[in-house]
């Protein structure tokens, strides 16, 4: 990963460094996809002084900057960040675990193929697309078989009884 290192850190104005420790915190512990609260939480560490209002604010900045994902969760009111791949015009999709409430990136597009059947079908010059998969993730798969296994075939200890 490339880190420009900026050593005159005096230069820079509040805003921008407020701006900076959201950026690593989310290039830190971003795959996870971060709430305000996490991200705000995190932050308040180092900055005493900052505020859950100008996290908020701030992460809407480097929205419009391109520069950060909210990730849409429908049946979700909470609103998760993440960095935005700056090598792709979109974002990667996700994988939401309905269960464990876990955000997984999908990177695999085969969304390309579907955006050029429509332009031909329709004529429709698609620009973007928004999906999200719904379901249940791998470890929580595993939990539920493992569960399932123990009602039906009790522990040999535990059937003597
Ligand atoms: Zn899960
Ligand atoms: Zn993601
Ligand atoms: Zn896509």
């Amino acid at each position: 990963m490339d880190e420009i290192r900026n050593d005159d850190n005096k230069k820079e104005t509040r805003n921008t460094r407020q701006k900076k420790l959201i950026i690593d915190c989310l290039n830190k512990y971003g795959s996870n996809h971060m709430t305000v609260e996490e991200i705000f939480n995190l932050i308040q560490q180092q900055d005493t002084q900052i505020s859950i209002a100008t996290v908020y604010r701030n992460l809407r900045l480097l929205e419009e900057q391109g520069l950060v994902n909210k990730v849409f969760v429908a049946d979700d009111a909470t609103a998760y960040y993440e960095i935005k791949d700056a090598a792709s015009s979109h974002s990667h999709h996700h994988l939401i675990c309905r269960q464990c409430g876990a955000i997984i990136d999908f990177e695999d597009d085969l969304l390309e193929a579907l955006e050029k059947m429509i332009t031909l079908t329709k004529g429709f010059q698609v620009q973007d697309h928004h999906v999200a998969f719904y379901g249940i993730c791998r470890d929580c798969t595993e939990k539920n078989k493992a569960a399932q296994d123990a009602v039906e075939k009790p522990a040999p200890d535990e059937a003597r009884q």
